[in-house]
């Protein structure tokens, strides 16, 4: 592995100011001697991120490495606990909603395996964390790059090339600089479309999460933190996800409100009371994608520029987290050697580190959504016996929470075991 040298202290270029993006330069930045630049770079990075109010589960290992961060204590009082969760399975016309799986949520002492934190919340910690820590924020797109040995040299849109030792492609599902470096990417559409809305309702959800699997995909209930009005009465939410066949979502979405929330019921039910729209329903198209390689000279993808999975499990940005641990574990802990933070060595660690969880989430989130999106009799009733038989062992159940939590290994990375780097 050679040095980095020949450069005025080595700089990280990040292209893509998402959470994951940004998760990786607040975690390089705390690491890294003064000497060391982290640039960040994404057009929309002086839009105000507090109207975004889409909300993501946060897992508990991904919790911990925000906590080690600095930025859990900055989000905690909005976040909503995810205290137990109930599955069910049915047809969209059955009266009924049989409760096949429950899971109590915590993963220790008062350590819930998630919480529910929007992205505007989150994305706003972050980026003021960043210019705290000394991050270089640019809101400028990156257009390209070409790599000459010991560096990478970057184009913004606005025609400044940056010359970097590490260039960081965390700028999205159709990222642009996966293609330019000739990664492949292993796709296919499901078909689906993940349609997201905030939800207010009459009862309270008591920190409960729901997911009906529905023959046209699941149809999650996520709680969310109640609002406190001015005029101090509560306002009890939540997130939904409703995954539904691609062909009826245009109809869906341009019917009147009053027969959209006619749809809504169908599949939200009456447990919470009375419902209405928060936020207005807003549709994403759902498909399955992971590059060939995570890697490429002087290059490390980063998040959905790495791979996108089905939201069934709400693990997509928590894997981005990881990849985010991961990676400036790797890269800190080679700049502290004196290596060169853009070597193939350091790239081929990343690689290792992150295949296998990644190929692993991939396919069991395929599998579910799968297994569970279609009204075959017979498949209908080995998956409800399944059910019925985690339900009955504690042990097992024990095993998936901590799976969806994330701490499935102790040799996960530091951060995501809420050490500093
Ligand atoms: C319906 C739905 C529900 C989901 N729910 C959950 C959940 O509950 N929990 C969970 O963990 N995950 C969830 N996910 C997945 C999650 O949304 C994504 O995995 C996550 O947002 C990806 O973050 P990212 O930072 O990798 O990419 P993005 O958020 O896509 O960010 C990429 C950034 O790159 C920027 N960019 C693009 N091109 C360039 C360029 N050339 N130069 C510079 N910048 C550029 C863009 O402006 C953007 O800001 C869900 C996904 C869907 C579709």
């Amino acid at each position: 592995m050679s040095a980095a040298s020949g450069m005025q202290g080595p700089r990280i270029v990040i292209a893509g100011g998402g959470l994951a993006g940004l998760s990786l330069a607040l975690a390089l930045k705390q690491a890294l001697t003064d000497g060391v630049d982290v640039t960040i770079c994404d057009p929309v990075l002086t839009r105000d991120p507090n109207g975004d109010k889409r909300a993501y589960a946060i897992a508990a290992a991904a919790r911990r490495m925000l906590e080690a961060l600095g930025i859990w204590d900055k989000v905690a009082d909005k976040a909503q606990p995810m205290l137990d969760m109930a599955v069910t399975d049915s047809r969209l016309q059955d009266p009924v909603r049989p409760t096949y799986l429950t899971f109590e949520g915590d993963v220790g002492a008062g350590e819930p395996f998630a919480h529910m934190v929007t992205s505007g919340d989150l994305t706003a910690a972050l980026i003021e964390a960043c210019r705290t820590a000394g991050v270089t924020l640019k809101a400028v797109g990156i257009k390209g790059f070409a790599v000459q040995s010991a560096r990478t040299g970057v184009t913004t849109t606005e025609g400044e090339t940056l010359s970097a030792a590490l260039l960081v492609a965390a700028d999205g599902a159709r990222s642009r600089l996966r293609e330019q470096a000739g990664i492949g990417w292993i796709s296919w559409p499901y078909r689906q479309s993940g349609i997201v809305a905030t939800i207010h309702h009459e009862r309270d959800h008591e920190g409960r999460a729901v997911e009906h699997f529905l023959p046209s995909g699941p149809f999650a209930i996520l709680p969310l933190k109640d609002e406190v009005l001015p005029d101090g009465s509560v306002k009890h939410r939540s997130s939904i996800v409703w995954s539904e066949r691609s062909e009826n979502v245009p109809a869906l979405l341009g019917s009147h409100p009053e027969d959209l929330l006619a749809e809504l019921e169908k599949r939200f039910g009456l447990q919470l009371g009375r419902i209405a729209f928060e936020t207005k329903p807003q549709a994403y198209p759902l498909s399955f994608g992971v590059a060939r390689s995570f890697v490429a000279e002087r290059l490390a993808l980063l998040g959905d520029a790495a791979h996108v999975i089905h939201p069934v499990a709400g693990q997509g940005l928590n894997l981005g987290l990881h990849d985010a641990a991961a990676l400036a574990e790797t890269v800190t802990d080679a700049m502290r050697l004196g290596m060169d933070p853009g070597g193939a060595d350091v790239l081929d660690a990343y690689e290792r580190a992150r295949r296998a969880d990644i190929t692993a989430m991939g396919v069991m989130t395929d599998g579910l959504n799968r297994l569970f999106s279609n009204d075959i009799l017979p498949v209908r009733l080995i998956r409800d016996l399944g059910l019925g038989l985690v339900d009955r062992m504690p042990g097992l159940k024990r095993f998936f929470i901590r799976e969806a939590a994330g701490l499935r290994s102790n040799t996960a990375p530091r951060l995501l075991r809420g050490q500093a780097l």
